[in-house]
């Protein structure tokens, strides 16, 4: 449709095209029309962004800064036209010069700065915080190759691939030449005059700034994502280049450049501990001093700090900052330690996102003596207080006085991260009501009783900008029909159609926007993975990280026993379903990858089997990441949270896929308690032990061999696959798996699978009386107000950060 006259954004667009990139229309590839068109849309949101930071500037606002090792943001452009408004007026201007808009965003790659629920919650705050209008800064790592992209090989494994998003360069960017500070490691500390102690670092490194614009809701307020990148002082010694010593020479740079070169480096090796530790120091003392900047620029002195600057640790990975503020002030800025301590503590809150013991992260005393030697002083300093107020507080009890310290005396000598966050800061949340709960019981349940107005919950939410305005267009034009668009603003409104559930008419219509959205998730399928999926069937999706408490294993091995009964009576009328996977799993995490390969033998089978066509298909769908969640969501029939109990700290998959219509099967675990409260028990499956349950049971003594033997199904179904009935013959790849399953079963499969399997075949009742299924789906929609992450910031914004949304 091109036309001899186009109007002026389209005008706009092509003029880019030439004086940016320097190529005519006509030899302009689809990349090339996709990087016009942000480098265009990006001048009006570069405008509005200065506006945002004259205005905070000029009110002298308070600014949050939300530190984070991820920020797993997805694809921009489509998100940014529909915040700004623009993306109806950018399709046009596009189909004039012959180009379709949801064809270049498509080859937008998502932005490789994350890894799962804890970097998109960080993605779905920077959202939030824009929208509601909240001077923010996101404060994260430039990583070159971020985590991995996942293939899966011909024998349905696992292979991790380095994800190169900025191969082509990143047109949202701007690096700030004049936003740099030196990080430094090692060497040693010493008192100098009036008993100062200056730290003189054996190294350092420089982190420049990078800064992504965040445009909100509406386009009216514009955030940073600031994301730091390493140079090396001297990035190439000319004299030892000279001497033809070309790696030496180079040497420093590929050390810096090595920091910010993935996200998660294997740690399993001494060489890979370093790395992250360096990393995490990297990031947060860059992250720190550029805070601490801002703020001497604006307000001139660092007593105002906490009134002006509130940080956000989301989890532990930046609470070396805490020591890191504490030396600023202390060594450079030459405050006395009392009122040093008592700035960083107003200054620094801190989000806990895990209980498992094994993922608390700390660090061997020599190495970070070795890194950071002033760091580790001031830490014992730090300790040394909490200590004694242990002792005042508690008096003999030595165990209380050790659960508290910062030092793990246990074996090897560790710092402990979260208990300096927690020292650290004057607020320390969960993530939802039970985690925080069982935060308060178990881990922290010490630090709780010396500080007990500590802890709070917020349970976490996600942005339905993306979520449901992009991801699932033809559900918001249904409801903004039905109930008009004020839940675009706020999504509380939604509880409005909850009513029409009732309303024949509208579930048919509701129904019909499901069905188009299985037919577009089904096409996609097709074309990565060859299987044509039934869109008649129940879509049945379980699509996170891999990880053995979220239970994938158990989902599939319900599949399996599913298979064997259909193949033992394929005259019977079966609910026919598709189940669908998707997931990483980390790449030092043999479990995990075992059940990825697991999931891949399962549908290679149940695919192949004439016997069961048309009733059960599965599928394993390669490189899970936002934008392939954006389609998944909206085509899900039935959402699978299945957590063992007091495992998951929240959730927020199960979020997503009730605010796109689906049926929840899951456990009393992470944000499905609340999400129960809000839907109501009817209109959920839940089954499973509860997490107190589980508790009793540990105590009690469970042997999975015992619970074994009421699941004949089951044991057969192990029985097989130990046989190598399920991997061409080879009886070793699952050997590991079965045995720990038979002997520990730590997760406890075993121990709820009957009641999974009940939970199961209620669906498949409820399944069968579709106008009662569709029913549910939108009560579970209209429940969902609550979810929205704008919903969390103003909690975050009123109750820990104290400025007003
Ligand atoms: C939402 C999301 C997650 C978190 O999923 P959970 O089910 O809450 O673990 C992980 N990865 C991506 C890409 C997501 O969009």
């Amino acid at each position: 449709m091109a036309t001899r006259h186009p109007g002026p954004l389209a005008g706009a667009i092509a003029r880019t095209l030439l004086h940016r990139m320097g190529k005519q229309p006509a030899e302009a590839l689809p990349r090339d029309w996709l990087d016009a068109t942000i480098l265009t849309v990006r001048d009006e949101i570069v405008e509005r962004w200065v506006e945002t930071t004259l205005a905070t500037q000029r009110r002298a606002l308070k600014q949050v800064n939300y530190l984070s090792l991820e920020f797993l943001v997805g694809r921009l452009l489509s998100d940014a036209l529909r915040n700004l408004g623009r993306d109806g007026e950018v399709a046009s201007a596009l189909a004039e010069l012959g180009v379709n808009l949801a064809e270049i965003e498509e080859l937008e790659p998502d932005a490789a700065l994350g890894n799962g629920g804890l970097g998109r919650l960080a993605a779905c705050f920077m959202d939030s915080l824009a929208s509601l209008g909240l001077p923010a800064f996101g404060y994260g790592i430039r990583y070159v190759n971020g985590m991995f992209r996942q293939r899966i090989d011909g024998s349905g494994q696992q292979v991790e691939l380095p994800e190169t998003w900025l191969a082509q360069g990143n047109p949202w960017e701007f690096e700030r030449r004049d936003s740099v500070h030196r990080v430094g490691f090692g060497g040693a500390w010493h008192v100098v005059e009036d008993g100062r102690v200056r730290w003189s670092p054996a190294e350092y490194v420089e982190a420049i700034a990078v800064d992504m614009p965040v445009v909100g809701w509406r386009g009216r307020h514009v955030n940073t994502l600031r994301l730091w990148t390493a140079r090396a002082i001297e990035p190439l010694r000319l004299d030892t280049f000279n001497q033809g010593d070309f790696a030496g020479a180079l040497a420093d740079q590929t050390r810096a450049e090595t920091l910010v070169r993935v996200l998660y480096p294997n740690d399993s090796t001494p060489a890979g501990q370093e790395l992250r530790l360096r990393q995490e120091y990297f990031f947060a003392s860059a992250s720190i001093q550029d805070i601490v900047q801002r703020h001497l620029r604006a307000h001139g002195t660092l007593a105002t700090l906490p009134d002006k600057a509130a940080i956000q640790l989301n989890d532990t990975h930046p609470a070396i900052g805490v020591a890191e503020l504490l030396r600023l002030l202390i060594d450079e800025h030459r405050l006395p330690y009392d009122e040093a301590w008592d700035i960083t503590r107003r200054t620094f809150a801190y989000t806990n996102h895990t209980l498992l013991p094994e993922a608390l992260e700390s660090w061997p005393l020599p190495l970070l003596g070795r890194l950071l030697p002033r760091h580790l002083e001031l830490i014992f300093r730090i300790n040394a207080d909490v200590l004694a107020e242990a002792q005042a507080g508690t008096g003999s009890d030595t165990a209380a006085v050790e659960a508290v310290s910062l030092i793990d005396e246990r074996g090897e000598r560790r710092v402990r991260m979260a208990n300096l966050a927690f020292a650290g800061s004057h607020s320390v949340n969960g993530v939802a009501g039970l985690h925080t709960q069982l935060m308060q019981q178990t881990v922290f349940a010490d630090l709780h009783r010396l500080y007990p107005d500590r802890i709070n919950n917020k349970t976490n939410g996600i942005t339905p900008r993306r979520w449901l305005l992009g991801s699932n267009p033809g559900l918001a034009t249904l409801l903004s029909e039905a109930i008009g668009p004020a839940f675009v603003d706020d999504l509380a409104q939604v509880a409005d159609i909850r009513p029409l559930a009732e309303d024949a008419a509208f579930r048919d219509r509701f129904a019909v926007v499901k069905q188009a959205n299985k037919a577009a998730l089904a096409a996609h399928v097709a074309s990565l993975t060859g299987l044509n999926l039934d869109p008649a069937a129940m879509f049945d999706v379980q699509v996170k990280r891999i990880h053995e408490y979220k239970r994938q294993l158990l989902n599939i091995l319900h599949t399996m026993v599913l298979y064997e009964r259909m193949r033992a009576a394929p005259q019977l009328d079966w609910v026919p379903r598709v189940k669908l996977f998707a997931g990483k799993a980390a790449s030092g995490y043999a479990t995990a990858k075992q059940i990825v390969r697991l999931a891949n033998d399962v549908a290679r089978r149940v695919n192949a089997d004439p016997l069961i066509a048309g009733r059960l298909q599965v599928a394993f769908l390669p490189d899970y990441n936002v934008s392939l969640a954006e389609r998944i969501m909206p085509a899900a029939d039935l959402s699978e949270q299945i957590s063992t109990a007091g495992m998951e700290a929240s959730g927020t998959g199960n979020m997503k896929l009730a605010l796109n219509g689906a049926l929840t099967i899951g456990t009393l675990d992470g944000a499905n308690v609340e999400m129960r409260e809000h839907i109501g028990a009817d209109d959920m499956q839940i089954f499973g032990l509860t997490a107190p349950e589980v508790t009793r049971l540990r105590e009690r003594g469970y042997d999975p061999r015992e619970s074994l033997e009421l699941l004949p199904e089951l044991k057969a179904v192990l029985a097989d696959l130990a046989a190598g009935r399920w991997s061409d013959g080879d009886q070793q790849v699952y050997a590991s798996i079965i045995e720990s399953l038979l002997t520990e079963d730590r997760y406890l499969l075993i121990a709820d699978f009957a009641t999974y399997d009940a939970a199961q075949a209620a669906l498949d009742r409820r399944w069968s009386n579709r106008q009662e299924w569709t029913a549910s789906a939108i009560r579970n929609v209209a429940a969902m107000g609550w979810c929205s992450s704008d919903r969390t910031i103003a909690q975050y914004a009123r109750e820990i950060w104290r400025i007003a949304a």
